[in-house]
């Protein structure tokens, strides 16, 4: 069995802490591997790595920084198999997920190296003669980077690409259940020629090794991924402190169903948009709104499709779903069943665990109706496989739904109507829109976001990524007037 240890300065270094287990979530009394947790004097040794490899970093040509990682991306497309095995082993998510988004976090590394090439400043016209003025993009300095378990190789991918293309070094703390992909996304940089310093891992708890690297002073910026009241106390430590605080958080997001739908599209749509991954998507669709007219024959095909979805082992080709990633989620999720079914809710399908698959975290895809607009599993994020259907009279009332939440992270329509699809991108008070398509899923060349309490600060990815990671010096230079 290895042991994961953390990657500091260019080492990999174990801390006094007995090892812990990394769990697999299918069959929670195997371990996948074991984990030394660092502790803060860990997490500050990181910091300092990589305030110490920041000015030699910085310095370094971009077009080499961008070659790096365009060295990293073949390294991870070359081992995505072997990596997705790993990732789906202790995430639980099926395999065939898992190596995909191992090849995607490749081609994350792949696009930003291609950045290192891109413009990074403007001149402007003077009013005064012999006068040149530019802007150009200077990296930070130190970034913590802080990231979730649910895409343990994308999200990382596409806060560190950035970050160390444009010049800054980083200190990475991984979501403390998925610390295997972590190591593998660490090696494939370090085997790809990365200097000591330039990138560290600390293996630890949020809750130990946080304040750390939330409120060091050399820490210039935080990159965060997770849960909104997580993002939130970050924020609110690390902002008067001086730092840059971009968080990308939780969401509750619609799919509105207008009954010119094609029915039989929109409930595949919905269906692997709520259920796939167990529903433990960002971007995952938890609330269905239908207009009256379409209701019965959308939900009847939607609870239908979710009948069909197996869930079982992840590394079955024929599983469509694999288990729930923790028994922390596993209970949040059954105790939201609970509370659905005290507001009232009538089960459609689903709604429990499936004991017949062993002590693994699986739940079943469950549509749940007649529940309140007011009711906590129709406001709250539950994170797991459960979509609440709510009627609309119209397009009107179905908007309204659908923006009634503290959340704006994505939101999809499904109809054939051209025009409500226009006033839908701007009626919706969502970062993402989509038409006729998954609320999840998302390209990685495009501004990524939500609005309210989804996200705060710059966007992510696409030419964006850039706004975060670097911030402008304005140069004035009077030269001899000819
Ligand atoms: P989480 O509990 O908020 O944890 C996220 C990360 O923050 C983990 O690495 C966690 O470490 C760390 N953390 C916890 N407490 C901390 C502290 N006091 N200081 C610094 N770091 C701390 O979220 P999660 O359960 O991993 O992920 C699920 C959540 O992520 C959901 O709410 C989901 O919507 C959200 N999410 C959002 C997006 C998006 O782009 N908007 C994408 C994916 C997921 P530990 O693991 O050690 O606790
Ligand atoms: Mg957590």
């Amino acid at each position: 069995m290895i042991t994961l240890d953390s990657y500091i300065g260019g080492r990999w270094q174990s801390s006094d802490a007995s090892p812990v287990w990394d769990v697999n979530p299918a069959r929670p009394s195997e371990a996948v591997a074991y984990v030394h947790h660092a502790d803060p004097a860990m997490a500050t040794a990181a910091v300092e790595a990589a305030a110490a490899a920041f000015p030699v970093w910085a310095k370094t040509l971009a077009p080499e920084r961008g070659a790096l990682l365009r060295r990293a991306a073949h390294l991870l497309a070359e081992r995505a198999e072997e990596i997705g095995r790993d990732c789906s082993s202790e995430e639980g998510k099926v395999v065939s997920e898992a190596v995909a988004e191992t090849r995607k976090a490749a081609s994350i590394l792949q696009y930003f190296a291609g950045q290192a090439l891109d413009p990074d400043g403007e001149t402007y016209p003077s009013s005064s003669p012999g006068t040149f003025l530019f802007s150009r993009r200077e990296p930070l300095g130190v970034v913590a980077a802080v990231t979730p378990w649910n895409f343990p190789i994308v999200i990382p991918a596409w806060k560190i690409a950035p970050a160390l293309v444009f010049g800054n070094t980083v200190v990475w703390k991984p979501a403390e259940i998925t610390p295997l992909t972590a190591v593998h996304l660490v090696r494939a940089l370090e085997d790809a020629g990365l200097p000591a310093g330039v990138l560290n891992l600390v293996l630890g708890r949020g809750s130990v090794v946080g304040k750390v690297l939330t409120e060091h002073p050399s820490v210039r910026a935080i990159t965060f991924t997770g849960s909104t009241p997580v993002g939130r106390g970050i924020e609110a430590r690390a902002v008067p402190l001086g730092k840059k605080v971009q968080l990308e958080m939780g969401g509750k997001n619609p799919a509105v169903i207008l009954a010119d739908a094609d029915m039989e599209r929109a409930a595949q749509t919905v269906a692997r948009a709520a259920f796939l991954h167990a529903g433990q998507k960002c971007t995952a669709t938890s609330r269905v709104i239908v207009e009256r007219a379409g209701y019965d024959e959308f939900s009847s095909r939607l609870v239908e499709v979710a009948r069909t979805m197996r869930v079982g082992d992840p590394f079955d080709e024929h599983t469509r779903i694999g288990p729930l990633a923790s028994q922390d989620q596993l209970d949040t999720v059954m105790e939201y069943l609970k509370i659905g079914r005290a507001e009232g809710a009538f089960t459609e399908t689903g709604g429990s665990r499936l004991d017949d698959l062993g002590d693994g975290y699986f739940v079943a895809p469950t549509v749940l109706s007649g529940l309140d607009a007011s009711s906590r599993v129709v406001r709250e994020e539950i994170f797991g496989p459960v979509a609440a259907l709510l009627p609309a009279a119209n397009y009107e009332e179905a908007v309204r739904l659908a923006n009634d939440t503290v959340f704006g992270l994505s939101a999809s329509l499904f109809t054939r109507d051209l025009d409500k699809a226009f006033r839908f991108a701007a009626d919706s008070a969502t970062g993402l829109v989509k038409v006729n398509q998954e609320t999840t899923n998302t390209e990685i060349h495009i501004p990524f976001g939500g609005v309210k309490d989804s996200s705060s600060g710059a966007r992510e990815q696409g030419k964006t990524a850039r706004d975060f990671f670097t911030e402008r010096k304005t140069v004035y230079i009077t030269h001899s007037r000819s």
